[in-house]
């Protein structure tokens, strides 16, 4: 496992290298769907601080049997009646995509008190139906929705590139993510530092394009079943 991280950690700093960029400006998020919480366990041993899971209830079981310190970040689709368990559970939610699950993630979290729960708006850049994240023509009004929000916190954009032959072709993608970010930022004047892009296939284009958060399942785990 730590071979495996390690290895992650080495292709995350050349592409950085290569692009410009400082490594440490880019932040590794080990996706552990469908992982053991021994093998999540271990790669926290072997220095990730950051998890990224797709589901409610299989966090809920994990998080409670992994020891070590990690922040955890949600990266499925939220049903609004799950907001309540996500807000509670996550450090992190990176698949904002309604209104809905915005004020119901805010709502607990001012139950719970404590620090404001930092969240991501999920873009989809595809036009593919049936995929999740907000269409671009959406993303103005709902940013601006979360920054009324006071217990939750936009710091970026999220999006998962289309499935192509050749991950130079999802550059287009993740330079438009990024163009969106700025103009969010500046339209909204708050600080987006964050652009969550690029997995397995990926994420050396996605560091290329400015990525600071990549989510790698397959890269360190190995290849996994297919999700149902
Ligand atoms: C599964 C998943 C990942 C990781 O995918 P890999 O191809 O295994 O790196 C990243 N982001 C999201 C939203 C995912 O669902």
């Amino acid at each position: 496992m730590a071979d495996a991280v390690h290895a992650a950690r080495r292709r995350i700093a050349s592409a950085a290298e290569r692009a410009g960029r400082d490594p440490g400006s880019i932040r590794l998020v080990a996706v552990t769907k469908g992982v053991e919480a021994e093998r999540v366990a271990a790669a926290i041993a072997a220095g990730v601080t950051d998890v990224g899971e797709n589901r409610v209830q299989e966090a809920s079981a994990k998080r409670d049997a992994v020891a070590g310190a990690a922040r955890w970040h949600l990266l499925g689709h939220l049903q609004t009646n799950k907001a309540k368990r996500g807000a509670q559970l996550f450090d992190v939610v990176e698949s904002v995509d309604s209104q809905r699950v915005a004020e119901a993630l805010a709502e607990r979290r001012r139950e719970l008190g404590g620090a404001r729960l930092d969240v991501l708006i999920e873009v989809d850049l595809t036009g593919i139906r049936a995929r999740t994240g907000v269409p671009e023509a959406q993303i103005t009004e709902l940013a601006r929705a979360v920054t009324q929000l006071e217990s939750i916190r936009l710091t970026g954009l999220m999006t998962i590139a289309p499935h192509v032959a050749d991950p130079t072709d999802a550059a287009p993608y993740f330079r438009r993510l990024g163009a969106l970010r700025d103009q969010l930022s500046e339209h909204l004047a708050i600080p987006m530092p964050e652009l969550s892009m690029g997995m397995s296939d990926d994420f050396e284009v996605a560091i290329a394009e400015g990525a600071t958060w990549v989510r790698l399942g397959r890269a360190i785990f190995g290849t996994r079943d297919p999700v149902p």
